[in-house]
């Protein structure tokens, strides 16, 4: 039964959701002048406390978000109570890299310029003076090898050599924080806004505009663990702050059984360049308006070690491909895109399930809440 949120592309995906949420909210879209996929969103209740739920940014990490958000539109949004509505909005935002989701890319082609942006690297980056761009030179080191031609044992070998050796020097994090040097390496966070980016932001100024809270989740997938054997996988709400932070006390508070997850790196600002979830802060948070932000990770990885080194692997083939052949290996295709996105049912209904319990804990923490 539950497969059935699952689509196989995105215009399938967009029909399911267009269908259900046109009968429990007010359905609105985001176009952009050239842009080919459109995204829609949902407005559930009218409260001034905003509950928004992402789908999509990276597309290689498949249809598990569309899927949750029509799982919450057929067996949640009709049983909303009226007093809830009122002091809650929820939305839901469908599929913001329709794209890549097509074309089962994490980023998106900068066609004006060249490369491959990762969006969400790509948020309240100031892009206008080029030599005061976040900077994260441990990139670099990374670079040369994980876009090395497609080897699976020797290049896998060097890139887990590369992970031992800098793993304590911050080297082998950094290939991950985003960086804007290297159009074609990986997390590149691009040279200027994205349409993507500048479509998301109007539909969350368009949520705000009578705003007095914002809760804000991303649905994601690749980080943390699928244990095949089990058909089990991990699900964790990261919330980007230390332990000691009011956005992590917050998520704690609401959820019980969603491991939330806080990042003590983050002591002296964001640890990813462009996120999201930093950017919405920066944007609708002041003393009044309250602005809580986390992504949920739905886990893909059979081995804790393994699974980063085979994902970045995966992402520097796709490269390597792209550059040198025009197009990416249908083995390179598989491999990247089973590890984001497993296509083993076990998975698929545990990684619903997990969406399942955050949503049904959030809605019947928000109701306890007296505000
Ligand atoms: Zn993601």
């Amino acid at each position: 039964m539950r497969r059935s949120y699952f689509s196989e592309n995105w215009f399938q995906a967009t029909e399911q959701f267009m269908q259900r949420a046109s009968q429990f909210g007010d359905l609105r879209w985001c176009v952009a002048d050239g842009h080919d996929f459109d995204i829609p969103y949902v407005l559930i209740g009218n409260g001034p406390n905003k509950v928004v739920i992402n789908s999509g940014i990276h597309g290689i990490e498949g249809y598990f978000g569309s899927a949750a958000q029509n799982m919450f539109l057929d067996k949640i949004a009709g049983t909303l109570s009226p007093d809830l509505l009122r002091r809650y909005t929820f939305v839901l935002v469908h599929v913001i890299n329709g794209w890549g989701m097509q074309n089962r890319m994490r980023e998106v082609v900068d066609k004006k310029r060249g490369g491959l942006v990762d969006l969400n690297r790509n948020f309240g980056v100031d892009f206008s003076r080029p030599n005061a761009l976040p900077q994260n030179p441990k990139y670099a080191l990374a670079h040369d090898l994980l876009l090395s031609p497609p080897d699976a044992v020797k290049k896998k070998q060097a890139i887990k050599d590369f992970r031992q050796k800098h793993l304590h020097d911050g080297a082998w994090d950094a290939i991950s924080y985003g960086q804007y040097t290297h159009p074609y390496g990986l997390f590149y966070g691009g040279a200027a806004p994205m349409t993507e980016n500048k479509m998301t932001m109007h539909i969350y100024d368009d949520v705000m505009r009578d705003g007095e809270s914002l809760t804000s989740i991303g649905l994601h997938t690749g980080l943390g663990r699928f244990d095949r054997k089990r058909g089990r996988v991990s699900r964790q709400l990261l919330v980007s702050h230390p332990a000691k932070h009011k956005n992590t006390e917050y998520f704690s508070d609401l959820l019980v059984a969603t491991t939330v997850v806080p990042d003590e790196r983050a002591k002296n600002g964001p640890v990813l360049l462009g996120d999201l979830v930093d950017c919405l802060e920066a944007r609708y948070a002041t003393p009044e308006i309250p602005v809580y932000t986390a992504d949920f990770e739905i886990g893909t990885g059979e081995f804790p070690i393994m699974s980063p080194i085979y994902k970045r692997m995966d992402m520097g083939d796709a490269r390597y491909d792209l550059l040198n052949c025009g197009q990416i290996n249908s083995e390179t295709w598989n491999n990247l895109t089973e590890s984001w996105y497993p296509s083993d049912m076990r998975w698929r209904n545990g990684a619903l399930d997990g969406a399942w319990i955050l949503f049904t804990e959030l809605i019947h923490s928000l109701k306890q809440k007296q505000k």
